[in-house]
């Protein structure tokens, strides 16, 4: 799908891309961050994305994860050494997208800037608890499964009201917003339905007082209906770094 392109063509195109749903969507060009998910891609496609100015990455593997977050460290701790009076790069931003293991939330809780998926109670005490005193509260979205799909990580949609009010008082987590990925489709209209239906919810919340600003939904495929339907931070992988092999 991108051919030849360097992956500085196809941030600049994606980039166009997004800018293009925001105005088609009567939205100022700047109300949707771009969130690079750089999963199953080596920490050199990460830094070269970082010094074409992208600070936001996702990850979905924990122990990949990790193992990138430190090679990013180490990459970025060489190149400052070797300009002593360079101001520091802004640090990078990690987003978790993927789906969490109970016993595995603690160095989610002490690695990570974000987490897009929580789907149940447990998870989100266990962050809440295991985040470092001394370090911001984590960002986290719900993660609703919009679909009602099987197979599908994600609280049901009934059971988000309640599960967003549990998150938003827990002191280590800062709750954001909803996260969500449909099922797959190529119909348009089918995708704007279902990323309404996750914009309904957050309204819904929002109306009743929670204090949310993000609506994480839309990826390489369908970013311009999730934008659409008032999207803030789509989650690119492949129109970015190229196809995944399969996992
Ligand atoms: C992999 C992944 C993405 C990116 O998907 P693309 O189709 O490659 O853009 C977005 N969100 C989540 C949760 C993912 O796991």
């Amino acid at each position: 799908m991108n051919g030849e392109s360097t992956l500085p063509e196809r941030y600049e195109r994606l980039r166009l891309r997004v800018r293009e749903a925001c105005e088609a969507a009567g939205r100022p060009a700047d109300a949707v961050s771009i969130l690079a998910v750089s999963k199953t891609f080596p920490a050199a496609q990460v830094l070269e994305l970082a010094a074409l100015g992208q600070r936001a990455f996702g990850e979905s593997y924990l122990q990949e994860a990790l193992a990138k977050i430190d090679a990013c460290d180490a990459g970025r701790r060489q190149a400052l050494a070797g300009r002593p009076d360079a101001a520091a790069p802004d640090a990078l931003e990690w987003h978790f997208v993927g789906p969490i293991q109970s016993n595995k939330t603690r160095p989610l809780a002490e690695r990570f800037d974000w987490v897009h998926s929580i789907d149940r109670e447990r998870i989100a005490h266990r962050l809440s608890e295991q985040r470092p005193a001394g370090m911001a509260a984590l960002n986290v979205c719900v993660q609703v499964n919009v679909s009602g799909e099987a197979s599908k990580s994600g609280c049901a949609s009934g059971e988000c009201p309640e599960l967003a009010r549990q998150v938003a008082v827990l002191p280590g987590l800062r709750l954001r917003g909803l996260m969500a990925i449909p099922a797959p489709s190529d119909d348009p209209a089918f995708q704007r339905a279902q990323f309404a239906r996750l914009r309904e919810l957050f309204e819904q919340l929002r109306g009743e007082g929670l204090a949310m600003d993000t609506l994480s939904m839309g990826m390489s495929d369908d970013l311009e209906a999730a934008v659409a339907e008032g999207s803030t931070l789509v989650r690119v992988g492949s129109a970015l770094f190229g196809s995944r092999a399969r996992k």
